[in-house]
């Protein structure tokens, strides 16, 4: 796994909307490994094949093995600059889910429109009516350029740098969803050479307020009239619950909060799980948010989902550790390494051939058919 390339992307600043620096760095690492993609209407990135057109054609082919849709999200909760309030205070607009409480006096950090960065605090936040979320907020600037367009700016929470080490774990501005990015371009650059058939990606814009570019893509790349079966695999870092801990492994998502998943694709996930990481995985339903399987879900595409367990979910201080200022206010996310492997080897084991997916349970009949047999007598005695 290329570490240093995924601490090169978890430092890139991204936000609703504003993905593009997100997408340059993806495709400047795509052409280095020679993977082909292209961008379809809305921003997204279809990784594994070089135009609309080879898309189709690769949908539109008679095939028994089912195409993976690695799918994960470029963006992350953040702001965009509405107006200047004075010529160092900006009024921003908040997308995504956030922290709710230590705000004011908090760091963030603004992109600029020339491609670099600035930092600023926070001076005053307005949450929504039900006190979840930030909605709005007053931002005192550092450093700007003269005439900087206010609604050029986007921004997110600031901590020591955008992303560091600690042990086995990685500390960032945004982990979601920028590993499961990190993951789909790790495998596609991996199965390339081999298989080129049967996985692509779809790295999405959007996401965190209403999955915007991957429903946008579901409905007009022409996957709902696809030839061959097709499995939607969400790739998420996920809100870290009981039984979905940092650190032991992936988890074979079941569910989010808004749909379970296909039963049968789910079963063929366990199995690749206990065949490929024995007992280091994990398996339940996470609940603690959405995901992009829940818009396969929606369009009749049987959908699976592999998540990493996340700290401090939406920069939220949930878990604490350093750099948290206080219960529910700005944190670091924090994700573990050998959990990201640990998705990988999931994601390649989901590419082998031949596995069970219209009916994984032959084995489990022949386990229940034994307990028939041992039970049917005593069932019979009652009559
Ligand atoms: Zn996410």
């Amino acid at each position: 796994m290329n570490q240093t390339g995924l601490l090169q992307l978890l430092a890139i600043p991204t936000a609703p909307y504003r993905e593009e620096r997100v997408s340059q760095w993806i495709q400047t690492e795509l052409r280095k490994h020679q993977v082909p993609y292209f961008c379809d209407t809305f921003g997204n990135l279809v990784v594994g094949v070089s135009s609309e057109q080879e898309y189709r054609i690769l949908l539109s082919q008679p095939e028994k093995e089912p195409l993976r849709m690695f799918v994960a999200h470029m963006d992350h909760p953040g702001f965009h600059g509405t107006r200047w309030k004075s010529s160092s205070q900006l009024e921003v607009k908040w997308l995504g889910g956030t922290p709710r409480k230590h705000l004011v006096g908090s760091a963030v950090w603004l992109a600029l429109p020339d491609g670099t960065t600035t930092s600023g605090t926070l001076v005053s936040a307005t949450l929504d009516r039900n006190k979840t979320h930030l909605v709005k907020a007053m931002i005192r600037c550092d450093l700007i350029p003269e005439k900087v367009d206010a609604k050029q700016l986007f921004g997110g929470f600031a901590f020591k740098a955008p992303v560091w080490k600690k042990g086995s774990l990685i500390y960032t501005k945004a982990a979601d969803d920028l590993v499961g990015c990190f993951v789909a371009i790790e495998l596609l650059k991996k199965v390339i050479e081999d298989r080129p058939r049967r996985a692509i990606a779809l790295l999405t814009r959007a996401e965190e307020v209403g999955f915007v570019g991957c429903i946008a893509h579901v409905t007009s790349s022409g996957i709902q009239e696809a030839k061959r079966p097709l499995v939607f695999v969400s790739l998420e870092t996920s809100r870290t619950l009981p039984g979905a801990e940092i650190g032991k492994g992936p988890v074979v998502r079941l569910g989010d909060r808004a749909s379970i998943f296909s039963a049968a694709g789910s079963e063929v996930l366990h199995q690749v799980a206990e065949k490929k990481l024995k007992k280091k995985y994990q398996r339940r339903i996470m609940d603690g948010g959405t995901c992009e399987a829940t818009v396969g879900v929606a369009h009749r595409i049987p959908s699976i989902g592999i998540s990493i367990p996340l700290g401090n979910y939406h920069n939220q201080g949930l878990q604490g550790g350093p750099e948290c200022r206080g219960e529910l206010g700005p944190a670091p996310e924090f994700v573990s390494i050998s959990d990201i492997q640990g998705m990988l080897k999931l994601c390649e084991g989901l590419l082998e051939v031949n596995l069970p997916w219209e009916d994984p349970w032959e084995n489990r009949r022949q386990q229940l058919g034994k307990y028939l047999k041992e039970g049917k007598p005593l069932l019979e005695r009652f009559s």
